[in-house]
């Protein structure tokens, strides 16, 4: 079977798509991501689908953090925070320069609504869990020296802990991209309009509409499993079967500030002044990423929902509070994002109090994967695989195989040969796995130079171009190499380089191009950022 992320794939997969398969994964977001892989690892032969392109839901917009959560530590959530720590470990091991360990500021302020001793216990619980002892208190002067931007008068000391962070895009594409060599299928821009049920009403598979509107195309497609791994829109999918609604969509949304006006080294998290929600200040990619909001989204649930003016006005005044000698101020904000929140509605006058835990819905055949974490999509997909078991049959299930593909010291020695400094390699290593060494070899020299004011090499830009399933603009500068969120404007003014690299690879013609830059224009003005 060819399933690779080359030109003509989609065409090839949709000549594929008629098979006896053992599972249907539909949503490619982490949540499917890790079900697909792990599915494929226990030898099941397996199919994901995604509505618009992999990892365009949630799984693009989150605040990138692997963590446990000391938030839900405090919301008395101990399983779910263990589990995360747990996990947090076992992907900073596993995904050596995706998943990387990032130092953390807690600011204690005057008028907190929690006495900072309290979270230095709260740390302490936190450290125990991960079976190390790495935090540590410092007085306002101590905390001063640690990050200068810190100029609040308001500051009466802190802590100093550690958890990690990653590009959350990045992974849910090493996931599928190492899911797909192995010989499972996914294909994005593919949605599932209904779902089909046998006589007896079970459901056994999907009916799938190809959503790019080139081609007018439809297919049936039958499996013994059919998994929803579909985030905030999972409703949708049960209302078929006549669940009534169970999710509570929550939006949050992110701020980017350059780093040049919030130089922070080392994340910092405070307790918002206004309602004592912890937010996060973020060093990300050489930007400083600001969330999050969390709030219920009323609107219908858009694939790109949008920051509103009271989230914004919310995030910004927090900068001002904690950093007031930056003079922070709406154009020093470059650009913003917004994703959903899959979290199960128990009715909480507030959000925040909502749990985070995932569930599994088995209703008629349709098996319901939702809530959860970023950091917690292993113990989600094994969970899913467990439950899968009494329909799939047999697993050849190993509880601790490694969720991404170890790689042979041959890759990191053919890495090793390419003049590049040693964290960049690590970087290539972590973000591609194998396929970092046709990536460094594939372009020409002049590629290994870094895109302009981002940790990227246009080496990076061709390889995503050429070989990892882009289908529009959007899927390239949002998700693949993430200029949208990081450059200012969008990395429009970076479009021209980007065209003599990409448009050949894409196979794209003049008219093609100028239609997808409007488009990506748009999408960008209308999402990621507020004017
Ligand atoms: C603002 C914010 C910050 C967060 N920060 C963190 C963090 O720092 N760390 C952490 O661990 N977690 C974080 N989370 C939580 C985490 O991001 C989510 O739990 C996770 O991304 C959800 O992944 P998912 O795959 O379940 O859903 P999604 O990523 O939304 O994927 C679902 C996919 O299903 C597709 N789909 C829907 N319907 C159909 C259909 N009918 N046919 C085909 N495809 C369909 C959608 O297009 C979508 O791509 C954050 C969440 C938010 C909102």
């Amino acid at each position: 079977m060819n399933t690779d992320w080359t030109k003509g794939w989609r065409d090839r997969a949709w000549g594929e798509l008629y098979q006896d398969w053992d599972v249907i994964v539909i949503g490619g977001g982490i949540t499917g991501a890790g079900i697909l892989r792990q599915a494929t690892q226990a030898g099941l032969h397996a199919l994901l689908v995604e509505g618009h392109d992999f990892a365009s839901g949630t799984s693009s917009r989150s605040s990138k953090l692997v963590h446990g959560g000391l938030r839900y530590l405090r919301n008395a959530h101990l399983k779910l925070t263990l589990e995360s720590v747990r996990e947090r470990e076992y992907l900073l091991k596993q995904g050596r320069g995706l998943v990387n360990r990032l130092g953390f500021l807690y600011v204690n302020l005057r008028g907190d609504h929690m006495p900072g001793a309290i979270f230095g216990l709260g740390l302490s619980v936190y450290d125990l869990m991960a079976r190390q002892w790495t935090h540590r208190a410092y007085d306002s002067l101590d905390m001063c020296e640690l990050c200068a931007p810190l100029t609040t008068s308001q500051l009466l000391g802190g802590y100093r802990y550690f958890d990690a962070q990653t590009d959350d895009a990045r992974l849910v594409l090493r996931l599928l991209g190492e899911a797909v060599a192995s010989g499972a299928l996914a294909l994005s821009y593919t949605r599932v309009e209904r779902l089909v049920r046998n006589r007896g009403g079970q459901v056994c598979g999907v009916a799938l509409r190809d959503t790019l509107g080139e081609v007018e195309r439809t297919a049936e497609v039958c499996a013994k499993l059919v998994i929803s791994a579909t985030g905030a829109w999972a409703d949708d999918l049960r209302e078929q079967v006549g669940k009534a609604p169970r999710l509570r969509p929550l939006r949050g949304s992110h701020l980017v500030i350059p780093f040049k006006r919030l130089p922070l080294t080392r994340a910092v998290t405070f307790l918002h002044p206004q309602d004592g929600r912890p937010v996060f200040a973020l060093p990300w990619e050489g930007v400083t990423i600001f969330g999050t909001t969390d709030v219920d989204h009323r609107s219908v649930l858009e694939s790109d929902p949008a920051i509103s003016g009271d989230e914004f006005e919310y995030l910004l005044h927090a900068l001002q509070h904690v950093f007031p000698g930056q003079e922070l101020s709406p154009e020093d904000v470059t650009a913003t994002f917004s994703g959903l929140r899959p979290v199960v509605n128990t009715g909480k006058a507030n959000p925040s109090k909502e749990s985070r835990e995932h569930v599994i819905w088995d209703e008629s055949g349709l098996l319901t994967v939702s809530g959860g974490k970023l950091t917690t999509f292993r113990l989600m997909a094994r969970d899913a695989l467990k439950a899968a078991r009494q329909r799939v049959g047999q697993l050849q299930f190993e509880q601790d195989a490694p969720m991404l593909d170890t790689l042979p010291q041959e890759v990191e020695a053919r890495l090793a040969e390419v003049s590049l400094p040693p964290a960049h390699r690590m970087r290539l290593l972590g973000r591609y796995g194998v396929q970092s060494v046709e990536l460094v070899e594939a372009g020409q020299q002049a590629d290994l130079d870094l895109i302009p004011g981002t940790p990227y090499l246009w080496a990076e830009l061709r390889h995503a171009a050429r070989a990892e399933g882009v289908v529009h603009l959007d899927d390239l500068l949002l998700r693949r190499i993430r200029l949208g969120i990081i450059c200012p404007n969008g990395g429009l003014d970076l479009l021209d380089r980007v065209r003599a690299i990409a448009q050949a690879e894409l196979g794209w013609d003049a008219a093609r191009w100028q239609a997808e830059v409007a488009a990506y224009a748009g999408l960008w003005r209308r999402s990621y950022c507020f004017r």
